[in-house]
């Protein structure tokens, strides 16, 4: 006898939506956390009146198909996410306004009128989210797929979207799954913000599945028919194992699975300041992406109060600022008032008044931020999801389908819950 039919490991959306769609199967899922609350990288700090989004920012109206469908089945109402309703500007000396918008074609959006008509010409295309590698740009990187175009192309468009946005060097990420991500979520004025907190999506499946928090598991034991979960002094046996960990934490928990595609599946670091201010400042648009060209420290700065005037007290504002990629491992090892002191300053350029507004800065240091779908990871991985669902241990995370978006999670968790459920009836009776 075990002690759980499934034990789903991290409580992310991943990890909660394959709780949750396993319970509809009538499979019994439970979901161990490490962390005190759910959400993992989707969730909300609420300090003195503010609401801060700690990773995911916003989702999508189009592209997010699987989270609007489990939204409606959790009776979350489309409008607790409202569309943000404003565009993401470029700094060019000034922060120039339409990025990824048709608007931007006149605006100009940071790029010179070759740029931009590449980029249209570009950004057009069909790419599959859940199969990255099934796509014209083979295993190019951001930079190769960039290389023969006006490098404007590179310099303002690419490289600060990746690297402000993923945390990615242009250099070692490749450019399909990025293509295939831009095109799914149209452009970011219909991009959406959960009006109570990204964490919102995570809290609705937890009220719905078995959750315990504050369990860090340290190890999978898998003998083959079933695996034994261990966290401390504790120890339970389960049928199967779901792992919604990011994938170097899932090699380390079950190194026994030895795909060539978990030892390639790295993920960036993140390092991000938000700064709780006196006063609002910015916009008219909600975010500015920075390119290295013209700032190695900040890679992008979130006018939280813009995304939805309940993120930050009445006439108060709410700032967050991301490091440039080059500075995060210096970063990573700095203390909160460094990093704090050290984004402050060089975003001040940037966001005049932004040091004198700060009342307080909150640091966050996210080692397992994004997966960095490099072309080694990207080439390895169809043949790893074509091995799941054979052994006792699955998985579910972005970075199955090497996405850096919620969505992606999601759709992992669905179909890891799809692929347990149709075990044959014989081995779940085991
Ligand atoms: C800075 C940043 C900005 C982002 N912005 C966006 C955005 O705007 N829109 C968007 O769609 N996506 C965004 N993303 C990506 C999105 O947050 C992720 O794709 C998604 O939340 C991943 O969900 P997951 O369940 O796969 O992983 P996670 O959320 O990482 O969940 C894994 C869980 O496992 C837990 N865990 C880890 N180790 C253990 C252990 N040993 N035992 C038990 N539990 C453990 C963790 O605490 C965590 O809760 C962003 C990510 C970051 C970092």
């Amino acid at each position: 006898m075990t002690d759980v039919d499934v034990a789903v490991v991290g409580a992310g959306v991943a990890g909660l939506t394959a709780a949750y769609e396993l319970g509809k199967a009538g499979r019994e899922a439970r979901v161990f956390e490490a962390a005190d609350v759910v959400g993992g990288r989707m969730t909300t700090l609420r300090e003195d009146g503010y609401l801060i989004d700690t990773c995911a920012e916003q989702m999508a109206e189009r592209g997010y198909e699987e989270t609007w469908r489990l939204l409606a089945e959790l009776g979350v109402d489309p409008a607790a996410a409202p569309p943000i309703g404003r565009g993401i500007a470029m700094w060019r000396g000034r922060a120039r306004p339409g990025v990824a918008q048709t608007r931007g074609l006149v605006t100009g959006a940071g790029l010179s009128l070759r740029a931009r008509l590449d980029a249209a010409r570009l950004l057009r295309g069909t790419f599959d989210i859940e199969r990255p590698e099934h796509s014209r740009l083979g295993e190019a990187t951001v930079a190769e797929f960039a290389a023969p175009h006006h490098p404007d192309l590179l310099d303002y468009l690419l490289q600060p979207v990746v690297s402000g946005f993923f945390g990615w060097d242009p250099a070692r990420s490749a450019a399909a799954p990025l293509l295939a991500l831009l095109t799914a979520v149209g452009p970011p004025p219909t991009w959406r913000a959960y009006r109570d907190g990204m964490d919102t999506f995570a809290r609705a499946l937890a009220a719905k599945t078995d959750v315990t928090t504050g369990f860090p598991v340290d190890e999978i034991v898998d003998d083959g028919s079933s695996a034994r979960v261990r966290g401390g002094a504790w120890e339970i046996s389960a049928r199967a194992v779901v792992l919604a960990v990011p994938a170097p934490v899932a090699a380390r928990l079950h190194p026994r699975h030895g795909s060539a595609f978990l030892r390639e599946c790295s993920f960036t670091p993140v390092v991000k300041a938000h700064l709780l201010l006196d006063r609002p400042l910015g916009g008219p648009d909600y975010a500015l992406v920075v390119p290295t060209a013209e700032n190695g420290t900040v890679s992008t700065v979130i006018f939280d109060h813009l995304k939805h005037p309940g993120r930050a007290p009445e006439g108060r504002g709410l700032v967050t600022l991301m490091a440039h990629p080059a500075v995060v491992p210096e970063l990573l090892e700095a203390s909160d008032e460094a990093v704090a002191s050290r984004l402050t300053g060089a975003a001040e350029p940037l966001v005049p008044g932004l040091g004198s507004a700060t009342r307080r800065a909150i640091v966050r240091r996210v080692r397992h931020a994004l997966p960095e779908a490099t072309p080694r990871a990207l080439a390895s991985r169809s043949g790893f999801e074509a091995g799941l669902g054979r052994g006792v241990v699955d998985y579910a995370g972005d970075w199955v389908f090497l996405s850096p978006c919620s969505e992606a999670a999601v759709r992992s968790g669905v179909r890891a819950a799809l692929r347990l459920a149709v075990r044959p009836a014989k081995e779940r009776a085991r």
